[in-house]
């Protein structure tokens, strides 16, 4: 997987890692990670707090790799723990809302390294702001492909296997599995309705 070399040290800009659920997206931020502190950059690691499958003070991928992280409410508490760091890693950007694209970009123009994992597709395959904005904003985009469950072609929807309306229900291979656009099933029903957001 290809990941920009820095041209010049002190310049800032966006990576996106983006894909549906069990694409590797967690593993391939970590990997990023781990390469800016073996070259001896300052890393900064946070996630929202809706996430807490895997504990609250590291970032863990599915096939448990682990980094440690800092809990965020609100992606403007980004700013501060930013300061001093030369990349900052964001996992499961989906949950930090709109807000989120203007701190990355005032990161980035700070000459921050700033490199963002999230889901680019709710569980209805419809785009999960804010990564479409995010995508059009950043310098470096990469997709990353899950296998379907169901055919094991190259997947990137995110079945939900369990019923509910909301857009957001944290769990793992339990509630959601990786489906190819032929397998993926919208959800019918009073779940295909807009929900309040
Ligand atoms: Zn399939």
């Amino acid at each position: 997987m290809t990941e920009p070399m820095p041209p010049h040290v002190g310049r800032g800009w966006i990576e996106v890692i983006c894909g549906s659920m069990f694409s590797g997206k967690t593993e391939e931020l970590i990997r990023r990670l781990r390469r800016a502190q073996i070259a001896r950059q300052r890393v900064a690691i946070v996630k929202p707090r809706v996430d807490d499958r895997f504990g609250r003070d590291h970032l863990v991928s599915h096939s448990d790799q682990r980094i440690p992280s800092t809990e965020v409410e609100r992606a403007s508490e980004i700013l501060s723990i930013a300061e001093g760091a030369d990349v900052l890693g964001i996992d499961e950007a989906q949950f930090l809302g709109p807000e989120l694209v203007e701190v990355c970009e005032r990161l980035a123009d700070a000459g921050k390294r700033v490199i963002v994992a999230g889901l680019d597709q709710d569980f209805r395959g419809r785009p999960f702001e804010p990564i479409p904005q995010l995508l059009a904003v950043a310098e470096y985009i990469t997709k990353t492909l899950a296998i379907c469950m169901v055919c094991g072609a190259p997947a990137n929807r995110t079945q939900r296997k369990v019923p509910g309306g909301e857009r957001v229900i944290v769990g793992a291979s339990e509630i959601y599995e990786a489906r190819c656009r032929e397998c993926f099933e919208p959800p019918a029903g009073p779940e295909a309705e807009g929900e309040k957001r």
